[in-house]
Formats: C-alpha cells, structure tokens, sequence
C-alpha cells in the first residue's frame, strides 16, 4: 500500500489547512487505492437523542464529517432513537442545532433508527425462521444468571431449541402486545460458551409498553443497540461505522447479525474516545448535574456540552482547531483542557476587539484635569486584525481603575500604581497618585488623588520618560454598567472521577466555579454588543456578551470566556515543543 497523501493542505491555492493524518484517514486512503466500496466514503454521526452534544461528540462529528468532506463523501445525521423511555424530542433539536453551529450539513440525509422499525421486524423474522433468533422466556434475572462470566461460559436457556414455528408466533404476539413487559425477550442464537460475552445469546428485541417520540403507540418492542445499529448503517449504504473503543467487543456481533441475514456489510472502526482534565464527558453524568441543580440547565457555560461552551463564547472554529490537534488515535488518553483553551485564545486573539473593562472598580480623581471636560482618544480595536480600525473613547476627571493595580505600599516586584508612581493609562496619558482617600471606619483605600501630564497624549512621554505600567480605565460618567460573570473549572481536580474517599464525583464539584461581579464599569462602546458578541477586556481575558440575558430589559452581562494566561503555550515551551 502506498503511503498516503499529504493532507495537511489543501491543494487549491487556499493554504487552509486540512485535518491531520491518522489511522481512520489511512483505512480510508487504502480502501479508496483498493477501489473498495467502488471508492466511496459514507459516514454517520449517530447521537442517542437522550441528552445534549458534549466535547467528546464534536470529536466524533469533526472526524465523521471531516471525512465525509475530504473524500468527497457524505456523512449522515442519523438518531439512533431506540430507547424510548430516555429520549425526547428536545434533545433531537438541541443535538441539531450543535451540529449545525460546528459548521457541518448533512443536508437531506437526517434519519432516525426509528425509520427501520419495520425493516428491522422483518429482519429479526428472518433470523428466527434461520433458526438464528429465539423468543426466550427466561426473567432478567435468570437470563443474567445464565450468561456466565469472563472465566466461565454460560449455560443455555430451556426455551433456547423450541421449534422455529413457537418463537414465530411467540414474537408476533410480543408485538401484538400480548406479554407483559420484561416476559419475553427475542435473543439471538449464537454460543453461549463464546469468549465474548456479547455473543453468548444477546438480545435483539425487549417489550417496552411506552410511547416513541416518534412511532408513538405503534410499537411495544423495541430493537436494541447491537442489532439496530449494523442494520441502520446496512440500509444506509455507511462504508466506515467509526465509534469508540468500548464498541470494540460489539464487532463480532456486528459483523455476525450483517452475515446472517447476508445484506451489505459496512466495516466498524473503533477510535478512542475523548477525556478532557476536570471534565466529565459521560451523558448519565451530565444528566444529573442538571436534574440534581449543580448548574444552571444544560447550557450552563461551565458545562462540557457544545451549547454551554457556545454560551460561554468559545467558537466552533475554535472547537474544531481543537479536534484536529487532538488527533485520532485507538489508545485511551486524556487531553489537558488547557489545549482546548488555548485554541480558543489563538482564535479570538484573532478576531475578538479589544474593550475596556474594570471588575473591581477603585474611582481614580485626576486633580488637575477640569471638571466637566471631555478628552476623545483613539484606541485600537484590534492590534491583530488592522481592518478592525479604531474607535474614541472618552476621558475625563473622574475615572475607574482597577483594584489590584494599586497598592499603597508596594512590595519590590509591584510595578503598578502606588503613592508618589507614574503609571501609563491605556490609549491616554501618564498619570501620578498624589493622593489616597481612605474610608474612616475601615481603613479601606476608597479613592485615588492623582494628576495627569498633558504632554503625554496618546500614552508616550515627549521626553522619553519610561513608565513600567500600562492599567486600563474606564470614563466613570460615560460608563456602562455591566454583570460580569467569572467560571472557572467546574470540578476542583484534574480526574473528577477520582473521588478518594467522596461518595461520588458530584463531591468533587469546584465550590468557587462561578463568581458574580455586579455593576461593573465598562467602556460606553459596549452599551451597542449584542447578545454573544465576543471581547477581550483589555489585561484580563475574553468575554462574551450572554446570549441568553434578557437583551430588551438593557441589562449588559458578560460571560469569561476565557483568562488570557496561556497554560499550553508554557507547557509547550517548557517541553522545548513548537
Ligand atoms: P455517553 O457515553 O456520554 O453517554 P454515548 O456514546 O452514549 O455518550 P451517543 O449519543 O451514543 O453517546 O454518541 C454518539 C456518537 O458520539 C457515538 O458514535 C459515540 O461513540 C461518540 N462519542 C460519544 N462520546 C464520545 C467521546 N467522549 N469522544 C469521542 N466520541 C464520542
Ligand atoms: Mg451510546
């Protein structure tokens, strides 16, 4: 087999990039060499409608669709919707969307499991009247008893050779609605001493008396995942069933049930699945963060899924950059989620203007500045991007500077705004304090006395003076008013499954993951963002206008994004890696 193409550009002028090589890229190119599948790629994405789209699936969808989109293939969108006590049609919608927000179309082609229920009937048909199914009338708990362990085999249900014409008309009357849930399974007939477990006998079909969310009342069976998912790719024409490792097992059944019946047979490849530090990527317990109140719904920003990471401003471009980097791989690993972060800094370093904003405000009073006068100076909206141009922003006598950029008696390594120190402020002037007002009964620095160098305009001293601090400022009569929410991890360690001696990783939540900063003072330009419009606050990180504040009421809230501190960018330096 020939080594496979350099994919890492696009061979069309364009320079943009395309995804890394890796193992499922190299099946592909020797299948397409090999003119198997007549050298078409058809993937899927199949998401269980039982919750929202987290990290670990955007892996999945970048690698499906991204295949689909660089071997001129297609991917599908298909709802693997056989579990009808867990799914709803919300969870249809919001996974929808997310996909759609990745920047991926799987234009006419969005199916449901559910499409094949009567195929899917006709096929478990076929395999009983094979002899290769058989209607079992064993408890769950017996069924459990007789499938043995890993070291054992298991040991054959009594109901295991009753004759073709007796599991027939047993299934059809599981169908009709005949039993009792949880009476009768359909069970494959395969070996009950099989090193596999999955293959000692599994079952295809269970009696399920609930309404679908899409079949409503017609059915009272359901298929189960091993026996509808080989199907649903069978009937779609899919050539490679990627999923994650733990479906390894599932192969054997895979392949086994596509065999029996003889119809178009895909090839399942397994990939590891992602595991992010201070993450949890499991469905069942994201599912009970929200139910139990430990955040705020399903798009809490501090949450995994695409819609929290949306809410909290991260782009999709951002996500993707960050698939790509992840790579593909079939060894299990868990990714530093500070790589995701700094994808998310590389893009909106690029792209987010930069704004003035002060959390934590301390009034700074410019003594020789007149009241009532208003000095417009040009800043620059973006250093990274010169078509982002400028914009004036006022200054004036009364100003708000940060807290923690004065300290009345500065230790050696403080370079910012003390008693009797020139500092820069940002796009202005050079200021000096003369001057603090404290609170009588606390003590506590409530006011800053300063006077600023006229001849410093702009922020350079005409005398080449060198000050060692730029801060940021805001105007206090021209602020806005702005809630600042500030997240952090939602998990206090890096393995929130490692739980020690806790109970559970709902022990391991992070106490101080979201802060609240009310009615901070924010530069007058930002009185126009609109509901997810993205900013870096000039020295403290990138923010984004919340999309779901209530807009029309006026009320500004801002989410962190992210901090600017690049973690990866150190590591990476440290480890002497580009
Ligand atoms: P969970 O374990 O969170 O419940 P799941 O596998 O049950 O996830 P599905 O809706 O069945 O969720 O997943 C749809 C697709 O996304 C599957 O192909 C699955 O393998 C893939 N997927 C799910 N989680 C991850 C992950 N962490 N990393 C990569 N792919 C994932
Ligand atoms: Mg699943």
């Amino acid at each position: 087999m020939g080594k496979p193409e350099d994919r890492t550009q696009k061979n069309d002028g364009t320079g943009e990039r395309l995804a890394p090589s890796n193992f499922i890229r190299t099946i592909v190119e020797q299948d397409r060499v090999a003119g198997k599948w007549d050298g078409r790629v058809h993937t899927r994405f199949p998401p269980e409608p039982n919750g929202y789209l987290h990290i670990g699936h955007a892996k999945s969808i970048c690698l499906n669709f991204g295949l689909a989109r660089d071997y001129d293939g297609l991917c599908n969108l298909r709802f693997d919707d056989t579990n009808p006590t867990k799914e709803e049609v919300e969870y249809v919608e919001s996974i929808k969307a997310d996909v759609r927000w990745l920047g991926f179309d799987w234009q006419d082609r969005e199916y449901y499991a559910s499409d094949y229920f009567d195929q899917l009937y006709d096929f478990a048909e076929q395999l009983i009247q094979k002899g290769k199914a058989y209607v079992d009338n064993l408890s769950a708990e017996e069924v459990r008893q007789y499938r043995g362990t890993l070291t054992e085999p298991g040991k054959e249900s009594p109901h295991r050779d009753r004759p073709v014409e007796e599991s027939l008309e047993l299934f059809r009357k599981m169908r009709a609605g005949q039993f009792p849930d949880g009476s009768h399974v359909l069970r494959a007939k395969i070996d009950m001493a099989s090193p596999n477990i999955l293959m000692r006998d599994p079952t295809l079909y269970r009696i399920r008396k609930v309404s679908h969310h899409r079949t409503g009342d017609k059915w009272c069976i359901y298929p189960l995942y091993d026996f509808t998912h080989c199907l649903s790719d069978s009937i779609e024409g899919i050539t490679h069933s990627i999923c994650t490792l733990e479906f390894e097992n599932n192969r054997e059944l895979y392949d086994w049930v596509l065999d029996e019946l003889g119809v178009y047979h895909p090839q399942q490849i397994e990939f590891a699945r992602l595991n992010l530090t201070y993450t949890v990527l499991s469905k069942r317990k994201l599912i009970r963060l929200v139910d139990e109140g430990h955040v705020d719904g399903w798009d809490d920003p501090r949450m995994p899924t695409i819609s929290g990471l949306r809410r909290r401003g991260y782009t999709p471009e951002s996500i993707r950059d960050f698939c790509e980097r992840i790579g593909v791989a079939r060894r299990d690993s868990t990714v530093d989620i500070a790589l995701l972060e700094h994808c998310l800094r590389e893009d909106l370093n690029r792209r987010a203007n930069r704004v003035m904003a002060v959390l934590r405000p301390l009034k700074v009073v410019i003594e020789n500045f007149p009241e009532d006068q208003v000095e417009e100076l040009e800043a620059i909206n973006n250093p990274e991007d010169p078509e982002a141009g400028t914009r004036s922003i006022p200054f004036t006598r009364e100003l708000y500077i940060e807290q923690e950029d004065f300290m009345e008696e500065p230790p050696k390594k403080f370079f910012r705004l003390a008693p009797g120190r020139e500092v820069r402020l940002r796009y202005a002037f050079f200021i000096t304090c003369t001057g603090v007002v404290k609170d009588p009964d606390t003590g506590e620095v409530v006011e800053l006395r300063c006077t600023y160098d006229p001849a410093t305009r702009g922020g350079d001293a005409p005398d080449g003076r060198k000050v060692k601090a730029t801060l940021h400022w805001v105007s206090a009569p021209h602020a806005a008013r702005a809630e600042v929410r500030l997240y952090d991890h939602l998990f206090d360690r890096e393995n929130p499954n490692d739980v020690g001696k806790a109970e559970s990783f709902v022990d391991t939540l992070h106490p101080n993951s979201l802060e609240i900063l009310t009615d901070c003072p924010v530069e007058p330009s930002l009185k126009s963002a609109v509901a997810g419009e993205r900013f870096q606050f000039e020295r403290l990180g990138y923010f984004c206008v919340d999309p779901t504040a209530d807009a029309a009421s006026g009320r500004l809230v801002f989410n962190r994004t992210v901090t600017l501190r690049d973690t990866w960018a150190k590591i990476q330096k440290r480890g002497g890696k580009a």
